[in-house]
């Protein structure tokens, strides 16, 4: 297998969203002076862990941190004079997770800090919220964030019902200008939406391949990776041919065939399937097992439980594919060594941020990856394939982005749920506080508007539907 980044972004350049929030953290101490002892907590250290790395187990059983970030991986306590001692009793201590596919509203950030989620990738949303979640993302209590703002597609294409206006995409002629925009407004990053053979009622308008060829080639000559939205297979063969670095979801309608699948597992694309989302999208009850899982429900508040267990048996409908056949996609990847993500979509309907990525990793061990492989693609993947080079690993020198677990995710990925402990950049997360913050309330409003706004688009789609039935 090729790299994949040849030549591009070795070292990410630090966003200046993410320079204020380490000069404002509040456990900055005199740069590179030994700590002194001030009878206030300015270091942390964790003892009695298994840590996981972001790729494997390693020896160490202690990890301290100071100003943000990880001083000491030892297997001796690395407690020195003045730090603050966490005793993890055993428990396994992995990197923040990254959630690889989200999409921004206001309380984003909050709830996916609460189930350990330290870094979200948004993957369309327009400037104004993109400005907004960056700047929510240098206090504390959030999740750091980094966006493609508005994402690449046809005059009317997908998600036009969504989020239009917005700049599209008419031919390979307006590639350079819309990724120099898009670089103007911030992106840290292309998607491009492509919806060739998407078929029946579900038929938009969509890039042609040679669009995407040169908004992918445009992006790269720039530094920017490009993620693909593709949801069928002829997307799938587009974007693969594209070169892009990373596809979003899975195929559901048809199977994809041998000789793309290697083409992928060549090309070195990485594949971020967003179960977590289309198991409810095709009428499974992924939501309800999240809302009664007795690790993530109390922490959701009862607001969350009460939209995720909803009464919704009617939804599966005839023509709906079998979501089987998505998992079964996914394990062919799987087999052929493609390299996956973990990403939820939140918040389509049935998902919640940060909960749903603990789903989404059961979802993918269930599809053939190790225990070991999913918690990969949820901190030390992403993190190497978005040029997080800070991030997604228990490193020296790397943000002490950090989940302490009580179980063992690496024999059981449920694990991941029994959180004892979270800290973005070195700052502990309180757990209790989302549920009944104004943050919820803004969300749970933005949610309404969305769902208006999603039946507007079921509405829309079903008025385009021959008659059936
Ligand atoms: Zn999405």
């Amino acid at each position: 297998m090729r790299d994949p980044y040849p030549g591009r972004l070795a070292e990410a350049p630090r966003p200046l969203a993410e320079c204020v929030w380490m000069f404002l953290s509040p456990l900055i101490v005199y740069g590179g002076q030994p700590t002194p002892f001030t009878g206030g907590v300015v270091a942390t250290t964790i003892v009695n862990a298994r840590v996981f790395d972001g790729e494997n187990i390693r020896p160490w059983t202690s990890v301290r941190f100071e100003g943000g970030v990880i001083t000491h991986c030892t297997e001796q306590p690395a407690v020195m004079l003045g730090d603050e001692v966490v005793d993890a009793d055993g428990g396994t201590l992995l990197p923040g997770l990254i959630d690889a596919h989200i999409h921004l509203v206001p309380g984003a950030l909050e709830q996916s800090l609460t189930f350990g989620v330290t870094t979200v990738l948004d993957m369309f949303s327009k400037p104004d919220t993109v400005i907004a979640a960056k700047d929510r993302a240098t206090r504390s209590g959030a999740a750091d964030v980094r966006s493609c703002g508005i994402g690449a597609t046809a005059p009317g294409g997908h998600p036009s019902l969504m989020y239009a206006p917005f700049p599209t995409v008419t031919g390979p002629e307006q590639a350079a200008g819309f990724v120099a925009d898009r670089i103007a407004e911030g992106a840290d990053y292309l998607k491009v939406i492509a919806e060739s053979g998407v078929s029946g009622a579900f038929t938009r308008p969509s890039l042609d391949a040679a669009t995407i060829a040169a908004l992918t080639a445009e992006a790269h000559a720039r530094g920017l990776r490009v993620i693909a939205h593709a949801t069928a297979v002829t997307a799938v063969a587009d974007v693969a041919a594209a070169g892009v670095d990373v596809i979003a979801h899975i195929p559901a309608r048809e199977e994809l065939d041998d000789e793309l699948v290697i083409r992928l597992a060549e090309t070195g694309a990485a594949v971020c399937p967003t179960l977590a989302t289309i198991e409810n999208t095709l009428g499974e009850r992924g939501d309800s097992a999240v809302a009664n899982d007795p690790a993530l429900g109390p922490h959701l508040g009862s607001a969350w439980v009460e939209r995720l267990t909803v009464n919704r048996s009617s939804d599966r409908r005839e023509m709906m594919p079998p979501y089987a056949r998505a998992e079964h996609n996914v394990a062919r990847l799987i087999a052929a060594g493609v390299c996956l993500l973990a990403g939820t979509d939140a918040p389509i309907p049935s998902t919640v941020y940060g909960a749903s990525l603990h789903r989404e990793l059961e979802l993918l061990v269930r599809c053939g990856l190790t225990p070991s492989q999913a918690l990969t693609a949820a901190t030390a993947g992403p993190a190497g394939i978005f040029g997080l080079t800070d991030r997604g690993r228990i490193a020296i020198d790397h943000n002490a982005d950090l989940v302490l677990a009580a179980g063992d995710p690496l024999t059981d990925i449920t694990a991941t749920r029994s959180i004892t402990k979270i800290w973005r950049a070195g700052t502990a997360c309180d757990r209790h506080a989302f549920p009944g913050s104004p943050a919820e309330t803004e969300q749970l409003a933005a949610l309404e508007a969305l769902n208006a706004q999603v039946a507007k688009v079921m509405a829309a789609i079903r008025g385009h539907r021959p008659a059936s039935k």
